[in-house]
C-alpha cells in the first residue's frame, strides 16, 4: 500500500475491481465453479496458476478480499458463510484446549452460545466481563483471547479497545473484536490495537438483506493460523454471496451516513417522549459511553435501543405490532426499518433496566415518516393497558 492512503468513501468504490481482466466490465462477474482446469500436471504445482478450486478462490471471491483488506488497512481477509461463523472461526484460529477467554458480557448471543457449549466441551473455559470493568484482575495465566463487541449487542455499551488491547498484549493474550456495528468505516479495528476484526457482512455490508456472508480480518501476526484454519475447517462464500457484499461495499458510505443521520433523529425525537426513559446509543451527548465513542470511532450506524417505563406485554405488543414502517425480524442493517423488543442475558452482573427494551434499526425510509409510525404506536400503547 502506498503512503497516500486514499478515504474510505474512495476505497469502497475503486478497491478489488479486476476490469482489466474482464473484457472492461467494472464489477467482477460470479463465476460459480468447483473445478477449474489444469493446461498441464506442470501447472498444478503450487502458486503456478492464481485460481486452483472453487473452495480455495476465484476471481469474484478475491475481488471481495482485496477490497476489505484494503478498507481493514492492509491486513489478510478470510471470507465465510456468515457472521457467526467469522466469530467461531477467528476464536479456533487461536484458542486451545485447556486455554481460558474473557468474553464481555455484552456479547452478541450466539457468541455465548458457542462459549458455553462446543468450547466447553473442547475444554476452553469462558469468563464473561461486564463492559466496562477491568480486565486485568480477571486475566489467568492461561488467558489466550480477550473478545470484545463495542458497542454491545443490544445494550450498546462502548468499551475502552485501546485500553482493553494494551493490557491484554502485555499478558501475552490476543485481542478479538465483533466490529460489526461500526464496519470498518466507522472504526479502525486494527489500529486500534485489535489482532482479530469480526465483520458479520449480512449486515452494513451486504446492506439489503439479501444475504448472509462474514469475514474475519488479521494483523501480520494472526495471519498466518486464520488462514490455516480457515482452509482446513473447508470454509468459503460462495460467488453470489461474494458478488453481493461486493455490490453492497459500493455504497457502504453514502448508506452509513444516511443510517446515522436518521437514528440521530429519531433518538432526538424518542428522547422527548414521556414514554421512554433512556436511549442506548453512543453518538449522544448523555451516552455514557459518549467521550470514548468520540475518541475513537468516526461515525454512529443506524442500530440503537431505547428503555420504555414500566408497561404491561400486552402495551409493548400493541405499540411494535402495527407498525407500517418498521418490520419485526432478526438482523438489520439492511435498507429498510426493523424494530425488536429485546431479551437481554447477562451472567456477570445484571443490566438494570425497569421497562422493556426495544431495539430499532433506522433504515433508509423519510425520518418523519418513520416518526410518524412510532407516534401512532405510542398511541396504541398508551391506549393498552
Ligand atoms: C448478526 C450478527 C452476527 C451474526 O451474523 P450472521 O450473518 O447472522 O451469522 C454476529 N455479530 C453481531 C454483532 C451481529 O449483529
Amino acid at each position: 500500500m502506498s503512503e497516500m492512503r486514499d478515504k474510505p468513501e474512495t476505497i469502497v468504490v475503486g478497491s478489488g475491481r479486476m476490469s482489466a481482466s474482464h473484457f472492461g466490465t467494472v464489477n467482477t462477474p460470479v463465476y460459480r465453479t468447483s473445478t477449474i482446469l489444469f493446461p498441464d500436471i506442470a501447472s498444478m504445482a503450487p502458486g503456478k496458476q492464481p485460481y486452483s478450486y472453487g473452495r480455495r478462490g476465484t476471481p469474484t471471491s478475491q475481488s471481495l478480499e482485496q477490497a476489505i483488506g484494503e478498507l481493514e488497512g492492509g491486513a489478510q481477509v478470510v471470507l465465510v458463510p456468515s457472521g457467526l461463523n467469522a466469530v467461531t472461526t477467528a476464536i479456533l484460529s487461536v484458542i486451545a484446549s485447556g486455554d481460558h477467554m474473557l468474553v464481555t458480557d455484552s456479547v452478541y448471543g450466539p457468541t455465548r452460545q458457542f462459549c458455553d457449549t462446543t468450547l466447553k466441551r473442547l475444554g476452553v473455559e469462558t469468563t464473561y466481563y461486564a463492559p466496562g470493568a477491568d480486565i486485568a484482575p480477571l486475566l489467568k495465566p492461561n488467558t489466550k483471547i480477550v473478545f470484545c463487541e463495542s458497542p454491545g449487542s443490544l445494550t450498546f455499551e462502548i468499551q475502552d479497545i485501546p485500553a482493553i488491547a494494551g493490557i491484554a498484549h502485555a499478558h501475552g493474550a490476543s485481542v478479538l473484536l465483533d466490529n460489526t456495528w461500526a464496519t470498518p468505516l466507522l472504526f479502525d479495528a486494527h489500529g486500534h490495537g485489535v489482532d482479530l476484526s469480526i465483520q458479520a457482512g449480512t449486515k452494513y455490508l451486504g446492506g439489503h438483506a439479501d444475504v448472509n456472508i462474514g469475514y474475519v480480518s488479521a494483523n501480520q501476526a494472526h495471519a498466518a493460523r486464520l488462514k490455516e484454519t480457515h482452509g482446513n475447517m473447508g470454509l468459503n462464500a460462495s460467488g453470489d454471496d461474494c458478488f453481493l457484499a461486493l455490490r453492497g461495499l459500493r455504497t457502504l458510505a453514502v448508506r452509513l451516513k444516511r443510517h446515522q443521520e436518521t437514528a440521530l433523529a429519531l433518538t432526538d425525537w424518542l428522547a422527548k417522549r414521556p414514554e421512554v426513559t433512556r436511549i442506548l446509543y453512543p453518538a449522544r451527548p448523555d451516552d455514557p459511553g459518549h467521550a470514548i465513542w468520540k475518541r475513537d470511532f468516526k461515525g454512529a450506524s443506524g442500530l440503537f435501543g431505547f428503555e420504555l417505563k414500566p408497561v404491561s406485554d400486552t402495551a409493548l405488543a400493541a405499540f411494535v405490532d402495527g407498525m407500517r414502517h418498521f418490520g419485526i425480524g432478526y438482523s438489520w442493517g439492511g435498507f429498510e426499518s426493523l424494530i425488536l423488543p429485546s431479551h437481554i442475558h447477562r451472567t456477570a452482573g445484571s443490566f438494570e433496566a425497569k421497562g422493556p427494551v426495544v431495539r430499532i434499526h433506522a433504515g433508509l425510509e423519510d425520518a418523519g415518516d418513520l416518526m410518524a409510525d412510532l407516534e401512532q404506536g405510542f398511541l396504541r400503547l398508551n391506549g393498552t393497558q
